[in-house]
């Protein structure tokens, strides 16, 4: 059984939790498309969006170079890593130099696929995460579950569980607005203690050297404003031309992500204050290789919503740790394979290529599509399980075979009205595992085909 049919497994064990997890993510679809209809020209905004990023796909080196040029014009500091293990390097020699020993982090996706929390913890260095969800998480000792929403696989009650046992909170108490006063309490004191404040970045600027956030919460703002020296993380692919672009995806993002207008926050940094630092980590880490590969390349464009995750049937039923990778669902399934197809190649099959991934995709990228091509370059490769090649074999031979498939459709009729069940339903049958087999029809279809048409 590969990993992510394994986790998954796991997950829907607990057949409450499966059925509110998938009814909270549809939620939130709902939302969306309550939103999107409500904006008249949306779909021209979503072209608009994916041209933009196609430009800058095609452009990438020059607005990178020039978004550097601008930042430190701002007096701003600029780094380069080629992977998370600079990263996290650049950022610890950054610590060091300012002798730092407390950090605060808003929510950054960057900071989880390079390891940041744990490189930091091991070094000594206190780590708080300050996005509420993330800061569930991280008292649990978890990855986030959702790019968006870390903490939806949790439910109330085991937060109030949490925090009573980690912050001290009522005993039994799980209403989300005493939970959130409790933890607001909680943070403030980490803000304030902070040394160095760390961010992630939804866009850069090229044209001015800013970075921009989103965040419901405010809490990117409050850890730059309280600590003398702020951090800010982000993929080289988060670029745009100029700030005129910048309406086109804030007007998607948040519609598209929670069905809100706009994030609470959208806060842009130009420059540090006179008495701060400002630094911006440029990050690589397989970007360039995922920039290089023509059927993938527009997996670039995202903008990271989270609407393919919501609409998503495999992953609103199996959870986002089932994907086992800092992205998961359906983008997280085209970028994993990019870094590692042996580790990953189970996470293309973990769709049913609906294609619902793609129509809600605010920067229209194919990503069923893309799953689909995934699935062929894994075959290439030899990275499928033998068992599936095999049965890929049988079942391509059985396909081109008319007569073969008409002899064996007439033969699988007949065995399961004669066959006891223990030969239908067993070890062999991973299918049948959770589902009753359908009543088996008295014809073919186009031996129902064949008899209407001679009526
Ligand atoms: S692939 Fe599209 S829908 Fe999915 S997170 Fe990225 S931008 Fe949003």
């Amino acid at each position: 059984m590969s990993i992510h049919a394994q986790k998954a497994k796991d997950f829907i064990a607990n057949e409450e939790r499966t059925n509110w997890h998938d009814g909270a993510l549809w939620h939130v679809r709902n939302k969306r498309d309550i939103s999107a209809s409500g904006v008249p020209e949306w779909e021209a905004l979503r072209n608009t969006a994916s041209q933009i990023k196609d430009n800058v796909l095609s452009n990438l080196d020059t607005y990178l170079i020039q978004f550097e040029a601008a930042a430190k014009a701002n007096g701003v500091h600029i780094h380069w890593a080629a992977n998370g293990n600079e990263h996290n390097a650049i950022i610890g020699d950054i610590i060091d130099k300012h002798n730092a020993r407390k950090i605060v982090k808003s929510k950054s996706m960057l900071t989880e696929e390079c390891g940041l929390n744990h490189f930091l913890e091991d070094n000594g260095i206190e780590i708080i995460d300050t996005d509420l969800g993330e800061r569930i998480i991280q008292m649990r000792n978890e990855p986030p579950s959702h790019i968006v929403l870390p903490a939806i696989h949790i439910k109330k009650e085991e937060v109030g569980e949490l925090f009573h046992a980690q912050l001290g909170t009522e005993k039994g108490n799980a209403d989300p607005t005493y939970l959130t006063k409790a933890a607001r309490t909680h943070l403030q004191n980490k803000f304030f203690e902070a040394d160095i404040a760390i961010t992630g970045v939804n866009f850069a600027i090229a044209e001015t050297g800013g970075v921009v956030i989103c965040t419901n919460e405010g809490n990117a703002d409050m850890g730059c404003h309280a600590a003398p020296v702020h951090i800010h993380c982000m993929g080289m692919e988060k670029i745009l031309p100029k700030l005129e672009h910048l309406g086109v995806f804030t007007r998607l993002l948040a519609r598209s992500a929670t069905g809100q207008p706009s994030t609470i926050y959208t806060s842009h940094y130009h420059k540090p204050e006179s008495s701060k630092e400002m630094h911006i980590v440029i990050v690589d880490n397989g970007r360039s290789e995922q920039l290089a590969k023509e059927d993938f390349r527009n997996s670039l464009k995202c903008i990271r919503c989270g609407a393919c995750m919501n609409t998503c049937p495999i992953y609103r039923r199996s959870g986002g740790h089932s994907y086992h990778a800092t992205i998961p669902g359906p983008i997280g399934a085209i970028l994993q394979p990019n870094r590692d197809l042996k580790a990953y190649s189970d996470l293309p099959f973990a769709s049913t290529l609906c294609g619902s991934c793609s129509d809600v995709c605010p920067v229209k990228i194919n990503i069923h599509e893309q799953l689909y091509k995934w699935r062929q370059e894994i075959y290439k490769n030899n990275e499928l399980p033998k068992s599936k090649v095999t049965s890929l074999k049988i079942a391509t031979k059985v396909f081109k075979s008319p007569s073969t498939y008409d002899f064996l459709g007439k033969f699988a009729r007949a065995s399961m009205k004669a066959l006891p069940r223990f030969m239908m339903y067993n070890k062999f049958n991973d299918w049948g595992k959770h589902r009753e087999l359908p009543q088996p029809p008295k014809q073919s279809f186009k031996e129902w085909y064949k008899n209407k048409n001679n009526e």
